[in-house]
């Protein structure tokens, strides 16, 4: 697992799998973890490095209820997840759904944990509104489209947007089974304005970028959906497994 600082208050670790983002951030004596990395080690070695950078644990956030995304509780067994309604939703209308699905890619990859995962009293949040943390707050935004739940993560003091499975360098736009290319569009263009402002963009798979990069990567996806089913895919989105998921979308459209 890849830990990079990219301020004072924000580091971003990523997991080895799907390079899969879990974003610390910190203000004052609080702090939230958003999504998660996925393999044991990596959630075992989470507390620990909140530790040593003074990064007081609060609470855990999510940007959508896909399971690579929500494990945060089995490095922080006793944490509160804190997830947009629209995720809220999802978990509740589906209660075993992320930990079938993580049992399930647990046993494709012959991977052990310690502990089976349990999502615990899950708290949800009003989206658009925003997330007090120390004397300042995170703004809640939000990001479907992907899926038919999903949330974005202002941090205004660093400049920084968590954006969950959008803007990814590595991953193209994917319709998933609930999702929707009108609703991943619009979503698009409502992070529009932040990519352009932020220092910092956080995908929920990939490195993080900064808002050049980001509004570049904006402008490939939103071309990419609009061209859908006619669509190429972008030139640095064009394995095998792209092509796989774009094999799914075309189904959707
Ligand atoms: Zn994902």
């Amino acid at each position: 697992m890849r830990v990079v600082g990219l301020h004072r208050d924000v580091l971003v670790a990523t997991s080895r799998i799907w390079q899969t983002t879990c974003t610390i951030v910190r203000q004052g004596q609080e702090c939230f973890v958003i999504d998660s990395p996925i393999l044991p080690d990596e959630l075992e070695l989470l507390p620990a490095i909140l530790e040593h950078s003074g990064f007081p644990f609060t609470g855990l956030l999510a940007t959508h209820a896909d399971w690579d995304h929500v494990l945060g509780r089995l490095a922080f067994p006793k944490a509160a997840l804190g997830v947009g309604e629209t995720t809220a939703a999802r978990l509740t209308a589906a209660p075993g759904a992320v930990a079938r699905e993580l049992r399930a890619f647990d046993d494709e990859w012959y991977v052990e944990r310690p502990a089976p995962l349990s999502l615990g009293q899950v708290q949800a949040l009003p989206v658009p509104g925003h997330c007090a943390i120390g004397d300042d707050e995170i703004e809640l935004h939000p990001a479907d489209g992907h899926t038919a739940d999903g949330t974005a993560f202002w941090i205004g003091w660093a400049n920084t947007l968590v954006c969950g499975d959008y803007l990814s360098p590595v991953e193209i736009p994917w319709i998933s089974e609930s999702g929707s290319r009108d609703a991943y569009l619009a979503t698009l263009r409502r992070l529009q304005p932040f990519v352009e402002q932020a220092e910092h963009v956080v995908p929920g798979h990939g490195a993080v970028l900064d808002g050049l990069r980001a509004a570049a990567i904006l402008g490939e996806d939103l071309a990419y959906l609009e061209a859908l089913p006619d669509a190429e895919l972008p030139i640095a989105r064009r394995s095998a497994a792209q092509r796989a998921i774009h094999k799914k979308n075309l189904a959707r459209v």
